[in-house]
């Protein structure tokens, strides 16, 4: 029982008021609810500068405050013109809550829920480049079929003015139709393939046979392929992540600064008032777009060389072991970082020998070993891999001359032909938009399947965790051997470092990667269906 228990201290009618805000009201601890964004986030702002508690702060300086709005703003049924004005004089008095009483952080106190669709897989990954403060998650090549049109009938492709071009449609459009004609063909032959076994039902093989067929072909989908995905996000990062857009090279990011913008607006206005204003926005984002610009004219060109699938690690530390060593025992001790000495085996083994699982996670320490690796892959699995969020990376432009995978897998139904002519027909298209529109927008043609080179730098609790997931057997296998790649090359200079990364696969598989959790999924649903039968409705 904790001592500093508050006792309700709220009269009967403030408690009726308060408790549809509150979970409760006689606890030290408790959620908000029914609040919108802004003023959740005005509340917490007020932590800082006031001794009064937070259920108290809503009841006298919001609730009871008329010009606050807040009647208005907490009802949030506005659909007359005057609850829109009263909406927005209430917004006008929680910004002067929020720019009184916080700095820049308080506008991580809101969040909301953006919903981006019929974007180029190009703008998703721009949409999900940022690290701190915003989750995305997207539509998967793996479970959902690309080869549905869209209302008007065409294939589902970025199309815009500045796409314009006589090779651009065509190339776009005979990919989708490999994709489209090989889809079915491909499903029936890993059905023969991959027979389904005793005990499997009809939905968990069905599933687990049509994504290994997706896997195959993802490869033929252009960088231009519309997706959709959500953001949940703070105000604060989608503030930045506005201000990057406008600065972005592609005018379709650039449009999308302008959309978020706008619809975040609605929703948490005074989180992101700066992200395109004229005194932090725009100058902001003029500085990066003139910064790359820059940056790019310094840039050393080699020139077209096909370069196969690669990670290389380019930097370490030598000296890493006994660096985590030290920051394991720095908190434990009164001595400095530098003092810090241990038996390293003795050490690491207390810290990590009795990890039971993946999720299990690695302490701390371990990130004082960091590692820069450079990787060449498919721009499939560099989609799939570029969502980590704890380390630093970076792209090259999509293009064609480091060469495409053709899956090994596509091979043995025979249709790689197929798909090898439409990717090499692709290329041919990429050369002419390229040297007409430029790098940038050539990129929107180039099929997935195509490698692209880009630097991970991450210290070694993300390595154990990065590969441990990545190498499940149930992952695409591009990107698996990447995860995998990665961690033999720490292995190769720290492998007692490396050996307590238990739940890496490293072994070779061909078969069904889906098979086994698709198996986990019917027992979930099975179990799901017994709880419901024995509490009927
Ligand atoms: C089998 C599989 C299927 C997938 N399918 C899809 C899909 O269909 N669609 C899709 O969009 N993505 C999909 N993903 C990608 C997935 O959603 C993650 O974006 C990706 O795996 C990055 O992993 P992470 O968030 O665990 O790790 P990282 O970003 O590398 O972060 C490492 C760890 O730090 C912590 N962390 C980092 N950021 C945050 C945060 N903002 N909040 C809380 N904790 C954080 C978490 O503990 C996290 O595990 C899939 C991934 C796998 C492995």
């Amino acid at each position: 029982m904790r001592e500093n228990r508050a006792v309700t201290e709220f009269a009967e009618a403030e408690s009726t008021l308060l408790e549809q805000y509150f979970t409760n009201l006689d606890r030290p601890v408790f959620a908000l609810r029914n609040l919108p964004e802004v003023v959740k986030g005005a509340l917490f702002s007020r932590y800082s500068r006031t001794e009064k508690s937070l259920r108290r702060v809503l009841l006298e300086e919001f609730i009871n405050q008329p010009e606050s709005g807040f009647g208005h703003l907490a009802g949030a049924a506005a659909a007359s013109e005057d609850d829109m004005v009263a909406i927005r004089r209430a917004e006008e008095f929680y910004e002067r809550v929020l720019v009184g009483y916080g700095d820049d952080s308080v506008a991580e106190l809101a969040g909301a829920h953006v919903a981006v669709e019929q974007t180029s897989t190009l703008a998703a990954k721009a949409l999900e480049d940022s690290r701190i403060g915003i989750s995305p998650l997207e539509k998967s090549t793996r479970y959902v079929r690309f080869d549905r049109p869209g209302p008007d009938g065409r294939h589902l492709y970025h199309r815009g003015a500045e796409l314009v071009h006589p090779d651009y449609e065509p190339a776009a459009d005979a990919l989708f139709a490999t994709y489209s004609r090989l889809v079915e063909p491909a499903t029936s032959a890993i059905r023969e393939k991959f027979p389904q076994e005793p005990g499997e039902t009809d939905r968990a093989w069905k599933s687990a046979t049509r994504a290994k067929a997706l896997d195959l072909l993802r490869g033929l989908l252009p960088a231009g392929t519309l997706t959709n995905l959500g953001l949940f996000g703070n105000g604060r990062a989608f503030e930045y992540l506005i201000t990057k857009l406008a600065a972005h090279e592609l005018p379709e990011c650039r449009a999308l600064a302008g959309d978020l913008h706008r619809e975040l607006s609605l929703v948490i206005p005074a989180f992101v008032r700066r992200a395109l204003d004229d005194r932090y926005g725009k100058p902001a984002a003029e500085r990066m777009a003139e910064t790359r610009v820059e940056t790019a004219r310094l840039a050393r060109q080699i020139g077209p060389g096909s370069s196969p699938p690669s990670v290389r690690l380019v930097e370490f530390d030598p000296d890493a072991e006994r660096k985590v060593v030290a920051a394991a025992l720095f908190p434990y001790s009164d001595a400095p970082l530098d003092q810090q000495a241990g038996d390293a085996g003795v050490v690491l083994e207390a810290l990590l020998a009795g990890r039971a699982n993946r999720r299990q996670r690695a302490p701390r320490a371990l990130e004082h070993a960091e590692y820069a690796f450079e990787i060449t892959a498919n721009f499939a699995a560099y989609r799939d891999l570029h969502r980590h969020r704890m380390l630093t990376q970076d792209r090259q432009l999509l293009g064609t001359s480091l060469g495409f995978d053709s899956p090994p897998g596509l091979a043995e139904l025979g249709m790689a032909g197929d798909f090898e002519r439409a990717i090499e027909a692709a290329a041919a298209a990429h050369g002419k938009l390229e040297r007409d529109l430029g790098r940038a927008l050539a990129q929107y043609v180039v099929p997935l399947a195509f490698h692209v080179r880009w630097y991970f730098r991450a210290n070694l609790r993300e390595v154990y965790h990065l590969c441990e997931l990545r190498t499940t057997p149930q992952g695409h296998p591009d990107y698996r051997w990447v995860a995998q790649e990665m961690f033999r090359r720490v292995q190769e200079v720290h492998p007692r470092l490396a050996s307590y990364a238990r739940f890496v696969d490293l072994g070779e598989r061909d078969e069904l990667e889906r098979r086994a959790s698709e198996k986990r999924i019917d027992e979930k649903l099975s179990a799901l269906q017994h709880t419901k039968s024995e509490f009927p409705a």
